[in-house]
């Protein structure tokens, strides 16, 4: 157990590092931020922070020397980052979580060879594959980089095969996996905290609400179907933890099928769709990912009330602030970022045992 006093380090600075940093704060820890940006709205609630590239040697390893444990908190950390920080200090999750997930394929066999169900795929590395893929997928379909892709990007849909050659300019022409559009009736979330001695929670999941890509709302209790599903989709993630021996936040994304849970993707962070805990359950899942990498006893993950309503705020949409801060049940978060720019993450809302006004 990190007695308090200690730092703790993490990787990446945006929203989810300053939700991280203040749920750190709180149990008497204090922070250092690490991160190539400039601008860094983690650094900014923490103790210390250091600006520097990922491939920077030296700057790692006094970044190291100045921590007690490391964590990340954004999913595209070079994986030799993560590898070459675990030589002088303790990192968690470990570099293989970070390495499944930073690779839609890799992720995809590591699930389905532990039994999970993923949306039938096939790898599309040039061109050529791609009509390979076709064969075997079918349309629709959507083709997604196997790389760097978040919140929509990096995806075109395929209505018929004529679309392959618009479908692989529209992603850059980078190696891709070909995904079976799958019919869902809903989308939602499995968030679950690991021990550093293995014990497994999860939050209820939310239904998630995308739009062009980009999560828009989470919201509780989840429609009959999701509740249905919770039980399966949270065995195919425990699986996924233990198999990784996973220490902290895990998050599974899934599609509410007829046939059952179909599993998206998973972040090994904690999750936008996850927001909703800082004031909807006992200890949100910034405070049990802290604990969880601090050694400490995880937290209750139970939710302390219904309806929980969790809003984005996105773009432009961060002008609404005045009116939520007039709506009595609303709980903000203000980001803080600078620059406003369509598409981007600045706040969010969340209304818990009352819906919005
Ligand atoms: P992703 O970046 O993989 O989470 O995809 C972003 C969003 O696109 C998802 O949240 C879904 O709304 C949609 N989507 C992704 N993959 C599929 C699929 N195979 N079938 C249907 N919709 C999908």
């Amino acid at each position: 157990m990190l007695p308090p006093g200690s730092t703790i380090g993490i990787l990446g600075g945006g929203q989810l590092g300053r939700m991280l940093g203040l749920a750190a704060a709180n149990l008497g820890y204090k922070v250092h931020i690490y991160a190539p940006d400039a601008e860094s709205v983690a650094a900014e609630v923490t103790a210390h922070h250091t600006q520097a590239a990922w491939d920077d040697e030296p700057r790692l390893a006094g970044f190291a020397s100045a921590c007690d444990v490391v964590t990340f908190e954004f999913e595209n950390v070079p994986v030799d980052t993560v590898r070459f920080l675990s030589g002088h200090v303790a990192v968690r999750p470990g570099a293989k979580a970070l390495e499944i997930a930073q690779d839609r394929l890799t992720e995809k066999d590591f699930v389905a060879d532990l039994g999970g169900r993923p949306a039938p795929y096939a790898a599309a590395p040039d061109r050529t594959a791609l009509d390979t893929a076709l064969d075997r997928i079918g349309t629709p379909a959507i083709l997604k980089t196997v790389r760097m892709g978040y919140d929509g990007k990096g995806q075109a849909r395929l209505s018929t095969p004529d679309d392959a050659d618009d479908a692989w300019d529209g992603i850059g022409r980078h190696a891709a996996v070909l995904e079976g559009f799958v019919a869902f009736e809903h989308e939602f979330s499995v968030i679950l905290v690991r021990g550093i001695d293995g014990e497994t929670r999860f939050w209820d999941s939310a239904v998630n609400v995308h739009e062009g890509g980009i999560l828009a709302s989470s919201s509780l209790p989840p429609p009959p179907l999701v509740a249905a599903q919770q039980d399966e989709a949270r065995a195919m993630m425990a699986a996924i933890a233990d198999a990784l021996d996973y220490v902290g936040v895990l998050t599974g994304e899934f599609f509410a099928t007829e046939d059952g849970p179909v599993f998206n993707e998973m972040a090994p962070r904690v999750h936008n769709s996850g927001h909703w805990t800082i004031e909807g359950a006992v200890a949100s899942q910034f405070e049990n990912h802290i604990r969880a990498v601090a050694g400490l006893p995880l937290g209750s993950t139970r939710t302390l009330a219904l309806p929980v309503t969790m809003r984005n705020l996105i773009g432009g949409a961060i002008a609404d602030v005045p009116a939520l801060l007039a709506d009595e049940n609303a709980h903000v978060h203000h980001y803080g970022k600078t620059e406003v720019r369509d598409g981007r993450k600045l706040g969010h809302a969340t209304w818990v045992g009352a819906p919005p006004a």
